[in-house]
């Protein structure tokens, strides 16, 4: 078992997902967490920034990371690559810390087949106009992009069911507490529990 848990966040563009995990980085005091910074293939917002937001590669790059096994899990999503560093994971899980994987439906399914233990979150929109009217706001896209991207959110959410837990992001804050809560529930199960503490059960239970 990892020393950190991976947490695997999903949810359509627009549902607010990197604001909570924003918010979440800012707030939890008890668990360090980091977000994983994905390679991609597509091109730059305005405002995104190499190396904080994503690792902006070209195809060719990608493709060498494909054939040197570099990525923990990766796919193709809006057609453009994008993709999980094995190694950047491997070296924050080994510290002890926590980890967001801020990935899709597909990337979900591969971790978890290769991660077992690891824990995947979906995040739903309240409803399908609200998804619009946050997509639409953010302006980032154009039009033929948003109904493209409404679309997809409806393929990506038919998978919700294969994760572990499901928080609807209306209130900001009752979704952050959601989110929280699920960290905290995780860290007490027994199984972890018994990983990280089993000293101070084993001596306990008098067994040293
Ligand atoms: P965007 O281009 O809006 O930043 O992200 C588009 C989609 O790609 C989102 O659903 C996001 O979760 C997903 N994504 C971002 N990084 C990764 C990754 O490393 N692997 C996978 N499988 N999906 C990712």
């Amino acid at each position: 078992m990892n020393k950190g848990i991976i947490f695997i966040i999903s949810a359509p563009s627009g549902t607010g997902k990197s604001s909570l995990i924003r918010e979440i980085l800012k707030t939890i005091y008890f668990y360090k967490i980091e977000v994983s910074i994905s390679y991609t293939t597509r091109m730059r917002r305005p405002g995104e920034i190499h190396g904080k937001h994503y690792f902006f590669v070209s195809k060719k790059e990608f493709k060498h990371m494909i054939d040197t096994r570099k990525f923990l899990e990766y796919a193709k999503v809006f057609n453009h690559y994008y993709g999980t560093s094995q190694k950047k994971i491997n070296n924050i899980l080994l510290r002890g810390i926590d980890v967001f994987l801020n990935i899709d439906w597909q990337g979900a399914k591969k971790i978890r087949k290769k991660i077992p233990e690891s824990i995947s979150i979906f995040i739903f929109p309240p409803s399908s106009d609200e998804l619009f009217r946050r997509i639409k706001e953010r302006g980032q896209d154009s039009n033929i992009v948003i109904l493209k991207r409404m679309k997809e959110a409806e393929t990506e959410m038919s998978h919700y069911s294969e994760y572990d837990y499901l928080i609807i992001n209306d209130n900001f804050n009752t979704a952050v507490s959601d989110l929280k809560s699920i960290i905290h529930a995780e860290h007490l199960c027994v199984k972890r529990q018994n990983y990280r503490n089993i000293h101070i059960i084993r001596k306990l239970l008098n067994y040293e």
